[in-house]
């Protein structure tokens, strides 16, 4: 991808499966808002690779209640849905490299497999428990899901490169929060990351079937973001990205999770939750600067 410059790059990557409402105008304000004090760039980007979910009304949408915000960003957007080959690409990559199996469990398989006894039995509940580890990549069947070996990808990262020492003892890497609920320096711990993360499907068998997961991870660093701008529930998803970005040798961005908008019971917005829709609010006839307020932005 073309070279960026060192100026801060924002994005908000909503994905088109339902109405804009109030927690995604604070996160695409937050990001245009920093991107510009900066003298940066915000970015929109679709994410629409769950094709059975997304649907071009909702995506024509999000235009629309963006630019009434008063939100702008260059042209084109960047639709994931028009860049599959090159996930499966990278798909293929980190198969290649052995990374990768091949898994047919249904979700019924993984809770029967998680619930029966064993020794020490643990909970009923947790990462993926391995029952197709060690299925060669090349072994790929229609349906499949794509599983990284988290073990294998641990070990690939703690290879020294040629020239250098050891390298187990130092974290497998690290990213900043300069969010209100996170802040700080985190780093990726091994042990962690096998204990909760697991063997995490990073996409399916059929082209360009890729997750959430791995797409965001490879559009943050084509489309040079910086700052990842997004909610403090895509924390814990964090930690796998940063190791996605070290395992492709991307750059990791700097990140900031902000607080959630919550309705008044508490309860954290959905996309079901029409009535805070941002088109609820503007067929009731608030003017941009009314949503500002009521995140909280103005
Ligand atoms: N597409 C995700 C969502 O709509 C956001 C992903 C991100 O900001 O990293 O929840």
């Amino acid at each position: 991808m073309a070279c960026h410059s060192g100026l801060m790059r924002t994005r908000f990557a909503p994905s088109p499966t339902g109405p804009l409402h109030l927690g995604h105008a604070y996160s695409a304000i937050l990001a245009h808002d920093m991107a510009r004090a900066a003298h940066g760039t915000f970015l929109l980007r679709i994410e629409d690779t769950d094709l059975a979910r997304a649907r071009p009304e909702w995506e024509s949408r999000i235009y629309e209640d963006l630019h009434w915000l008063g939100l702008g960003w260059p042209e084109p957007v960047l639709r994931q849905s028009d860049h599959l080959a090159r996930y499966a690409a990278a798909i293929d990559a980190l198969g290649a490299r052995g990374l990768l199996y091949p898994c047919g469990c249904s979700r019924a398989d993984i809770r029967a497999a998680l619930a029966a006894p064993q020794e020490g039995a643990g909970p009923a509940e947790g990462p993926y428990p391995g029952t197709c580890r060690g299925r060669p990549y090349a072994d790929r069947r229609p349906g499949d899901a794509l599983r990284l070996d988290m073990a294998r990808a641990i070990a690939a990262l703690r290879q020294a490169p040629p020239g250098q020492g050891p390298r187990g003892d130092r974290p497998l890497g690290q990213f900043r929060d300069t969010g209100p609920e996170h802040p700080g320096r985190h780093d990726l711990d091994a042990a962690d990351l096998v204990a909760t993360r697991g063997d995490l499907v990073v996409g399916r068998k059929e082209l360009g079937a890729t997750s959430y997961l791995l797409a965001s991870v490879l559009d943050d660093a084509a489309q040079g973001i910086t700052h990842v701008i997004r909610g403090a529930d895509l924390f814990e998803i964090t930690f796998p990205q940063v190791l996605l970005q070290r395992l492709l040798g991307l750059p990791t961005p700097e990140y900031h999770h902000h607080r959630l908008i919550r309705d008044e019971t508490g309860k954290r917005l959905a996309k079901r939750d029409d009535a805070r829709a941002i088109a609820t609010y503007r067929a009731e006839g608030a003017r941009p600067e009314t949503i500002r307020r009521l995140v909280g932005l103005a």
